[in-house]
């Protein structure tokens, strides 16, 4: 029998990181090649946020968006012409129901999306279906849909989350170069709640304290998170990596599956 896709979750910083040498992205590539491809993948970026629905791209082949100001040229420059997905679309409105889904043309693949999926699969030879976050949706309910969508990882589907679990740029400027404590102490509540699958920890991750309100100051980078880890599967290990902290960002990633695929990863 096939193995089920893995399901990733991948701290994506900003997006220089793309484009320029650095370890994380190293892993990240790292990580690609060693994983068996997937038919596609269906990746649930940070970066497009709806509301009442969620929303997927659609068509042959989405446009690739730059969605940020003020970087250089060169990542204006990329492009990520992987195609698109008909039949993951389908599957996905079927999973989810046909009342909380919305085909979007308008959308394509975001900095979310490309930022993390080209240095998996630099090739982009993997037709993706990103799918947006509809903030209208309680953590809880973010988590349900992902165990709906857990199935897809049966046929052949990577499942690919793409946001940070420290992410608040309002603390940026101050924080560079430094390890907060508030930021340490929330990503080790959020590596102990991935790796033991303890959900409810994960949607009560505000939890009234004082490190979750610094490190999670609007949550679209949080969210896509509980895609990742509300898609395990019983027999899923995880592997944490590139968890590194600089100031109010942490670059954090996990990876959900077979722990032979795993590897080079600090399996838990
Ligand atoms: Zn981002």
């Amino acid at each position: 029998m096939t193995q089920p896709q893995p399901a990733l979750f991948i701290g994506h910083g900003s997006p220089m990181t793309t484009i320029s040498d650095n370890p994380e992205r190293r892993a990240i590539e790292a990580l690609g090649a060693r994983l068996p491809k997937p038919e596609a993948v269906l990746c649930v970026t940070a970066h497009w946020e709806t509301s009442g629905r969620t929303h997927l791209t659609t068509g042959p082949a989405p446009r690739t968006i730059h969605d940020f100001r003020g970087f250089p040229q060169e990542l204006y420059e990329v492009t990520y012409p992987a195609a698109g997905s008909a039949a993951l679309e389908q599957r996905i409105v079927e999973l989810l129901g046909q009342d909380r889904v919305r085909r979007d043309p308008d959308w394509g693949f975001d900095h979310g999306v490309w930022g993390v999926l080209r240095p998996l699969f630099p090739e982009a030879d993997v037709p993706i279906v990103a799918m947006s976050l509809d903030r209208t949706l309680t953590p809880a309910a973010h988590l349900e849909a992902a165990a709906q969508l857990a199935q897809l990882r049966h046929e052949g589907v990577m499942i690919v989350a793409s946001g940070n679990v420290v992410h608040n740029l309002a603390l940026w400027r101050q924080s560079a170069g430094t390890q907060p404590e508030w930021a340490v102490r929330f990503q080790q509540r959020i590596n102990r709640a991935v790796t033991t699958g303890d959900l409810a920890a994960l949607a009560d991750f505000d939890a009234g304290d004082g490190d979750a309100a610094a490190a999670v100051n609007s949550a679209e980078h949080y969210l896509p998170l509980l895609y990742a880890a509300g898609a395990r599967l019983p027999e899923d290990d995880v592997a944490v990596f590139n968890d590194t902290i600089n100031g109010a960002l942490s670059m954090t990633s996990y990876v959900l599956g077979n722990a032979a695929l795993l590897a080079d990863e600090l399996v838990q």
